[in-house]
């Protein structure tokens, strides 16, 4: 059931430079009507602008506290030696989730786990603000708690005190490492380190052992705004104090998260002229990954963990460790996409993301390829060779009663990785039953390789509401 407040009009956003300082701009509101309030520091004319994006888990008191110092005590100062830069900072992104002091929004929604769909008008606005003040980084900033399962039964916990990571999702170019994040990488664990704090990138335990860097999967903040508007994204998390630890312990925490704030900032400022052209940095390839692998790498994983009881800290090895992300089954970009005006979920997730889009003109023809699904059953054995679980049929047919989305627009690639029939975060299933395409079924969204006459322009969907 829709909330009456959300009926409420969005307020207009300002585009770049045209921010008033010291009062909070309302970028949107919660679930349940709570003003999401961004403030903007820094000189407001500066060419590289950074986004704190803070809360987004409403049980997550920590990481606001250790923020909310950060601004008070050093922000202003810092800032006065970075003319280059201007930040803005959205401290709680989920408010309605903070006072109930619950994880999800009041609709029960994973705020970090909804960025593909936008199903919250949490995140909506959030993609909203990026869409329009444009920030070339977001840091999204949250608490990770330090009891794991694998860990448990040594009586150890995890012990980093703040950790990072980048998108890691293949398409963004990102997932293999890039020679400017490494740069920031070691930046901060030196200058961390130096200052005694542990610092590392982030990873999640499986139950097999194993180590990776969270979800490559198109859910998250870092992958679905880095993809939609090019804003590199970053994830901070800081350790989650346990019950154990006492007041001293607690701040240096909060002090750890201030040191890698002020480290980034110095990194951005130090970088501003990559970080101002986004491709110099994220992936421009025109082919498209649909899905991915996680080799295994022959060098295991290091963990900082450190005694549950008395604290003491050590490390840990994991042998099965992968580091990296690489896409696979990859396709070359089409002119366009087209998806029927009946598929009214999967337009709707579409106009949410502000994709441009106009109604097929009628008589309108068109080269498409149409993909039928083929293999949907168990797996063949490893030694046979692998038939093509979808095949694509080509002709020229009329788009009329279709809605077309060309792909040369911001955000393209995520727009592929939404409506290829092949990838595996295809929004089309949204609108079959049972989730699953049935064998010899035809998906349908249909590529179009090549207008045979000049496409109409009747606009369909335009803004994002
Ligand atoms: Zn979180």
């Amino acid at each position: 059931m829709q909330h009456p407040i959300n009926h409420h009009a969005q307020p207009a956003l300002p585009r770049g430079e045209d921010v008033a300082l010291d009062t909070p701009l309302t970028i949107g509101f919660s679930f349940l009507g709570k003003p999401l309030e961004v403030r903007h520091w820094g000189n407001p004319t500066a060419p590289l602008r950074v986004l704190f994006l803070c809360g987004q888990h409403g049980d997550e008191r920590g990481i606001r506290r250790a923020l909310g110092e950060f601004v008070q005590k050093q922000l202003a100062g810092l800032l006065a030696g970075m003319p280059h830069l201007q930040l803005a900072i959205l401290a709680d992104a989920n408010p309605d989730g903070y006072e109930l002091g619950v994880r999800q929004n009041a609709q029960g929604i994973d705020l970090n786990r909804d960025h593909l769909r936008l199903e919250a008008p949490e995140t909506r606005a959030i993609h909203r603000f990026v869409g329009a003040w444009k920030p070339h980084l977001v840091v999204d900033m949250h608490n990770f708690p330090v009891r794991r399962k694998v860990l448990q039964q040594a009586e150890l916990r995890l012990d980093w005190d703040v950790c990072l990571d980048y998108p890691s999702n293949p398409a963004s170019g990102l997932s293999t490492g890039h020679p400017l994040l490494q740069s920031l990488m070691a930046a901060l664990k030196l200058d961390l380190e130096a200052n005694a704090f542990r610092f590392g990138r982030y990873c999640v335990f499986d139950s097999k052992n194993g180590v990776r860097h969270g979800t490559p999967h198109l859910v998250d903040a870092r992958n679905v705004l880095t993809l939609r508007h090019g804003a590199l994204t970053l994830l901070l998390e800081a350790r989650n104090p346990s019950s154990q630890e006492d007041r001293a312990q607690r701040r240096h925490v909060r002090q750890a998260v201030a040191r890698a704030c002020e480290g980034i900032l110095r990194w951005c400022q130090l970088h501003q002229t990559e970080l101002a052209t986004p491709a110099a940095l994220l992936s421009t390839q025109a082919r498209i990954p649909l899905r991915f692998r996680r080799p295994l790498s022959p060098e295991g994983f290091l963990a900082p963990v450190a005694d549950l009881h008395s604290g003491e800290p050590s490390s840990l090895c994991f042998p099965r460790y992968r580091p990296q992300t690489q896409g696979r089954r990859h396709v070359e970009s089409p002119f366009a996409y087209a998806v029927p005006v009946a598929a009214h979920d999967l337009l709707r997730v579409l106009a949410r993301h502000g994709f441009q889009s106009y109604l097929a003109a009628r008589g309108e023809r068109c080269i498409v390829s149409e993909s039928l699904y083929g293999g949907v059953g168990p797996q063949p054995p490893a030694d046979a060779p692998r038939l093509p679980r979808m095949s694509s049929l080509r002709y020229e047919r009329s788009l009329e009663g279709f809605v077309i989305f060309p792909f040369q627009q911001p955000g393209a690639k995520l727009l592929a990785l939404m409506l290829e029939p092949e990838s595996v975060y295809s929004l089309h299933r949204l609108f079959t039953r049972s989730n699953k395409m049935q064998l010899g079924s035809l998906c349908p969204v249909r590529r179009v390789l090549l207008p045979c006459s000049p496409l109409g322009c009747d606009f369909f969907f335009e803004v994002a509401s």
